[in-house]
């Protein structure tokens, strides 16, 4: 598999240094040079196919030689050990669950995935790869739980002390083995910038093997696309083919995988965007003009982006056309306001407990309903998280309802364990270094 630069189609490398890279110099991203379309017989019978065998045939076709077919098929075992069903509100709409994994997040895809990428591409026993993550909630929990447990890796997450939900810090603080977590007295934006500055700083590269575990990375990427054609699979099992996909939508992966998808023709019919606040490409889609803004924080919290990193991906999927992407993509925001009706409306609707990510995708498609014929068309929002993990957003009578998951159980008996730290990158990197070989 080759990959290019955004910023540069000459820049080419191979997977294993993209997995490595996570972001070429330039600052582009990477994208794959070829985008294989899939087997007519596969695509039309999707629904012969359990979710790892779909998860091999996409991920094979992408990948051709990076990994031999033995290799890809044991990491695809470990790593999509979960399931992502589709629940059926109604004949018409639908929500693909990806939430079953460890973190109770569909992060969990990405993030298993690329740490046994990661770990197959380290096994000849080279220097540990320390991975380092400043989260504001559920990307920490996803690569924490993600990496634990894998060989030749180590991994530090710093989180902003008192602005993570009881069961996110949970999952960030309850590992041992070869994960460590970081209160940071400051923000999420203090977090990211000490990990910002530690991977600019020549003596910790010197010393150790830095590494990123972000959403960019091209290997969180491709087992996104898994669930897509997973969905379509099982709905065809129910006799439903024309299929609207509704994504809740912050940094712009989970939809641009989505789209890789469709370019490696899933049969999908269209895909809605939906946002909160932070509206960047909705405006987009709707103006023409690409305009960032600071983030505004919302119950939404996972999507609270002004400047999502993979639209410039999910441009290059057309061409740098809007004209071709509103044909494939509408665009769509909602306030918090609307979220919590969302939510209550599903709720007494379906007695269905959603997510606020999810209650917008969901939002998104009632309207998208209302202002259509009915036709053959069904919808699936995609529900990015459990409802457990944000339990302040929701009124008091739905929050009583919700039901804790497994995991979550077995977590409540640990102890917790972070280590307290100011946002000073002179005490981080001290930390790092006295840390080495412990
Ligand atoms: C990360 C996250 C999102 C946003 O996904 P993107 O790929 O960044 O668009 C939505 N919902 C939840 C719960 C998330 O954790």
């Amino acid at each position: 598999m080759k990959l290019y630069s955004t910023q540069n189609k000459q820049n080419q490398v191979d997977f294993q240094t993209a997995v490595f890279n996570s972001m070429p110099q330039d600052k582009g991203l990477y994208m794959p040079v070829d985008i294989p379309v899939l087997r007519q017989e596969f695509l039309d019978n999707l629904d012969r196919y359990t979710l790892q065998e779909i998860a091999f045939e996409v991920s094979s076709a992408l990948l051709k030689d990076a990994i031999p077919a033995d290799d890809l098929r044991a990491i695809i075992a470990d790593a999509v050990n979960f399931d992502a069903p589709v629940h059926e509100l109604d004949e018409k709409n639908y929500v693909l669950e990806l939430f079953h994994g460890p973190s109770l997040a569909f992060k969990d895809f990405g993030a298993r995935f690329m740490s046994r990428v990661m770990a197959y591409f380290l096994k000849d026993g080279e220097q540990l790869l320390d991975v380092l993550v400043a989260t504001s909630g559920d990307t920490g929990g996803a690569v924490a739980l993600g990496f634990l447990g894998v060989p030749h890796t180590r991994v530090t997450i710093l989180y902003p002390e008192g602005k993570v939900s009881p069961i996110q810090e949970l999952q960030l603080c309850t590992n041992g083995q070869n994960i460590r977590a970081i209160t940071v007295k400051g923000t999420f934006d203090d977090c990211q910038q000490l990990v910002k500055q530690a991977f600019a700083d020549p003596e910790l590269n010197a010393s150790l093997r830095l590494t990123s575990a972000n959403s960019i990375n091209i290997s969180r990427l491709i087992p996104q696309t898994f669930y897509y054609f997973h969905a379509l699979a099982q709905l065809f099992r129910k006799g439903k083919r024309s299929v609207v996909f509704s994504v809740p939508s912050g940094n712009f992966g989970n939809i641009g995988a989505g789209l890789l998808a469709w370019k490696m023709g899933l049969p999908v019919k269209s895909f809605i965007a939906a946002t909160n606040a932070n509206d960047t490409v909705p405006r987009f889609l709707e103006s023409g003009v690409y305009e960032t803004r600071p983030s505004v924080q919302t119950y939404a919290n996972a999507m609270d982006v002004g400047a999502p990193s993979n639209w410039v991906r999910i441009m290059e999927l057309f061409k740098g056309n809007r004209e071709e992407a509103l044909k494939m993509v509408l665009g769509v925001s909602y306030t918090d306001e609307q979220t919590l009706e969302a939510i209550a409306e599903i709720y007494n609707r379906y007695n269905y407990i959603a997510c606020p990510h999810t209650a917008i995708a969901w939002l998104a498609m009632q309207k998208v309903q209302e202002q259509k014929a009915n036709n053959e068309d069904v919808y699936v929002c995609l529900s990015t998280a459990h409802a457990c993990k944000f339990p302040d957003v929701f009124p008091e009578e739905i929050a009583r309802r919700i039901e804790l998951p497994e995991q979550v159980a077995e977590m409540l008996g640990k102890e917790k364990s972070a280590t307290a730290m100011d946002a000073d990158f002179n005490a981080f990197k001290k930390y790092l270094l006295n840390a080495e070989g412990e």
